[in-house]
């Protein structure tokens, strides 16, 4: 109760004064990252480019740019340009910049995915919330899609080597696999369904990359393959 108190005082003092542009709200050891539209700032703490389970030695650049490039970087800096860090200008206040045809556009995009998370079922009978999931999920289909070019930066990506027998496409989509990685009981994963802004691990994976076409072609995915998204129903936002 101390803390709750002390904390309440710490943010109630910053009233009336200039905004503090250095300050964190996560430290150098939380696992996790964040976009702040106030600040149009992304903080990316030490801890998150840590893989679980696997020692940095170990990491390569199309895990790298998979698990960190894509789904933390990448994801962040799409949140600024997401339904909501959208409406926020370079200052971080709350002023529409955009011109009428780019917002029709974007509604546009963002409607289709907002379907495609609609149509996801999970423990037989519960539906993803599009409209709520929205923002994540256009974040994470930004972040596969950046990390994947700033990957196609790299000699892994150019040599096009194959290493344990997958093309360097393969393995950048297994890295960004590998990011949410994880499990969950099925009763905290209904009380998400109703709760949490994200889509559940699993659809953060499979509803991203089934929109993209480098996707597509590194797995050889056909139509009537479980991942299979005919042209006309992918999402492609930024
Ligand atoms: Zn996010």
């Amino acid at each position: 109760m101390r803390s709750h108190v002390w904390a309440h005082d710490y943010e109630v003092a910053k009233l009336g004064k200039p905004v503090d542009r250095t300050e964190w709200g996560m430290t150098p050891q939380t696992y996790n990252a964040y976009y702040n539209p106030s600040n149009n700032e992304i903080v990316l703490p030490a801890a998150i480019f840590i893989i679980p389970g696997l020692a940095d030695s170990l990491a390569d650049d199309a895990i790298i740019y998979g698990y960190a490039g894509a789904s933390t970087i990448g994801h962040e800096l799409t949140h600024g340009f997401d339904d909501q860090g959208r409406q926020f200008d370079e200052k971080g206040n709350l002023r529409n910049w955009w011109n009428s045809n780019d917002e029709m556009e974007f509604n546009k995009r963002a409607k289709l995915i907002v379907k495609q998370f609609d149509e996801f079922k999970v423990l037989d009978s519960l539906t993803v919330n599009g409209e709520a999931t929205q923002g994540e999920n256009i974040a994470d289909l930004g972040g596969v899609v950046l990390g994947y070019e700033a990957f196609k930066k790299t000699e892994q990506y150019k040599s096009g080597k194959l290493i344990n027998g997958m093309t360097p496409d393969q393995r950048y989509f297994l890295g960004y696999a590998l990011s949410w990685l994880g499990h969950m009981r099925d009763e905290t994963l209904a009380m998400r369904i109703m709760t949490d802004v994200h889509a559940p691990n699993f659809l953060r994976i499979n509803g991203p990359l089934a929109n993209i076409p480098e996707f597509h072609k590194a797995f050889n995915i056909k139509e009537g393959d479980p991942m299979f998204r005919p042209d006309s129903l992918r999402v492609n936002i930024w």
